[in-house]
């Protein structure tokens, strides 16, 4: 089992290409990330066809990237802003559901006494539930979302670990080893520590090892799961871009089951 991100070589748009490549390099799931930064919902009719190209394809969705918003954003203090971005957020959990995910990951503001937040997040706690989604929280600012994470309940809320956003400024891996008990999710990929690249595992300064260390004593029981780009891991041609990130992936996943024998 592995899993890439939707939006490799584009976020908007028709995603039905991109799934059925993944799918043909051998994938068993994707990351839905199309639309993770726009106000864009979802309508019933998009959802049925996406599950259709799922099922055409023999593909599953993994977990699915929200949307903080653009406009309609849940953190916001503009009280009609932040309702809208509640409203968007709502919209990505029940797609997850009726795509049988179970996690929605989410942005947050650095402030670590953000109160728009916690309100949105109390608003949408119930429908989570229902739906049977967790929210994962991305970093990100550590401050703010260690303290989120000890304020709700591990079954509405744990953590995305980005391994790029991890690997510039912040040590991202001490903080990691402190919250890998809410580890939920993962968005894998490689940097040189100047910023966020989306480059291929094993081509920057991301300690891969221990990352593969802590992930096997952690919370996160699905499968390797990366958050690259196309355009910045230096191919063109789509076919070696999904060899290629099925073969790192594979490596990776042998990587931490190695850990979780020894
Ligand atoms: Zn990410």
């Amino acid at each position: 089992m592995l899993s890439i991100t939707t939006d490799y070589a584009k976020d908007t748009g028709d995603p039905s290409p991109y799934l059925k490549h993944i799918a043909e390099a051998g994938f068993s799931h994707t990351h839905w990330c199309h639309h993770w930064n726009t106000d864009f919902l979802y309508s019933k009719w998009e959802i049925d066809q996406i599950q259709k190209w799922l099922d055409e394809y023999g593909l599953q969705v993994l977990d699915l990237h929200g949307s903080a918003g653009a406009e309609k954003a849940w953190a916001s203090a503009e009280e009609h802003q932040r309702l809208a971005g509640v409203e968007l957020v709502h919209n990505r959990i029940e797609m997850t559901a009726r795509l049988g995910a179970d996690v929605v990951i989410m942005h947050v503001p650095h402030d670590p006494a953000s109160v728009t937040i916690r309100r949105s997040l109390d608003e949408l706690e119930s429908a989570a539930r229902k739906h049977h989604v967790r929210i994962a929280i991305e970093n990100g600012d550590f401050a703010a979302i260690g303290k989120l994470l000890s304020e709700y309940d591990p079954q509405y809320l744990g953590l995305c670990y980005d391994s790029g956003h991890g690997n510039k400024g912040e040590p991202g891996l001490d903080h990691l080893e402190l919250l890998k008990d809410r580890l939920i999710s993962v968005h894998l990929h490689d940097n040189d520590g100047t910023g966020d690249q989306h480059k291929p595992l094993f081509t920057g300064t991301v300690d891969w090892q221990r990352l593969a260390r802590i992930m096997a004593e952690s919370s996160y029981v699905k499968c390797v799961s990366m958050e690259l780009s196309m355009r910045n891991a230096g191919f063109e041609d789509e076919t070696a871009f999904l060899r290629k990130a099925f073969e790192d992936g594979t490596t990776f996943a042998n990587m931490i089951a190695e850990h979780k024998r020894s």
